[in-house]
């Protein structure tokens, strides 16, 4: 509209004897053409800080769906997405892979001798100290309650039964103490079972050997870490 009225005002410029009117026509098509660039302008930018804000709700939404809120671990859904990569890009390169399934022992004993947030307290603490499994690549994963899967790319089941058996005899000779109000919690101990890709066709036959290694361990007696068999 404004180039018609502009090329429109330059033919009455030429035509005309008195270009005064036709001039002040054309600076006020200007001066409108010129606010409406700036609408269009403030209206852009306003757009561009709502998709920036939308990306970051984006971003956290992402991120919340594959996270535990209690202990900030990748979830279930993230374990899922990240054993079954795993799983490929071992098998792919025939290189070694082991997962172990971590249960805290008589955890029920803490809920009901200390409270359900006391509880949580302890899986979180637990939590913790399986993030220090000392190998590289770890993905430790808040798989239930009191359970993690902690996911070994690259290591030998015996070498992941060694790993994880550390951070075990760590947690088990500790004595808790609630930080916020001082109470003694006595020792916590876990069990484990861990599980190679050897002779196994996809993750989840992975996880069914390495809960069944860990329900050995906590039929010999708990705080302690099996092999498959
Ligand atoms: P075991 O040695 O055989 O594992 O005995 P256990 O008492 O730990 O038995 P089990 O693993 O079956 O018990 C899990 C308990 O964990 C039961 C449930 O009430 C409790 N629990 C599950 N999720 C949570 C949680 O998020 N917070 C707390 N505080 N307790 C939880
Ligand atoms: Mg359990
Ligand atoms: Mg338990």
């Amino acid at each position: 509209e404004y180039g018609d009225e502009l090329a429109e005002g330059g033919r009455a410029l030429e035509r005309t004897d008195a270009p005064g009117a036709v001039v002040e026509r054309l600076v006020a098509a200007t001066r409108a053409m010129t606010e409406r660039a700036r609408s269009a302008e403030d209206e852009l930018a306003r757009m561009g800080s709502e998709i920036e804000a939308l990306r970051h709700k984006l971003e956290e939404t992402a991120r919340n769906a594959n996270s535990d809120p209690l202990t900030g671990l990748p979830n279930r859904r993230a374990l899922d997405a990240r054993l079954k990569s795993a799983f490929e890009a071992a098998r792919a390169a025939r290189k070694p892979f082991s997962i172990a399934i971590c249960d805290i022992d008589h955890f029920k004993r803490v809920n009901d001798s200390y409270g359900h947030d006391v509880g949580d307290e302890v899986i979180k603490f637990v939590a913790q100290a399986l993030s220090k499994v000392g190998t590289d690549n770890l993905f430790v994963a808040r798989y239930g309650g009191e359970e993690f899967v902690v996911v070994l790319e690259g290591v030998e089941p015996a070498h992941a039964v060694a790993a994880i058996d550390e951070v075990r005899k760590d947690v088990s000779v500790r004595r808790l103490k609630l930080k916020s109000t001082g109470q003694e919690l006595g020792k916590v101990s876990f069990s484990g079972g861990v599980a190679g890709i050897a002779g196994k066709r996809d993750p989840s036959a992975m996880l069914k050997a390495a809960d069944q290694a860990l329900y050995r361990a906590k039929e010999a007696g708990r705080n302690r870490i099996d092999l498959e068999e």
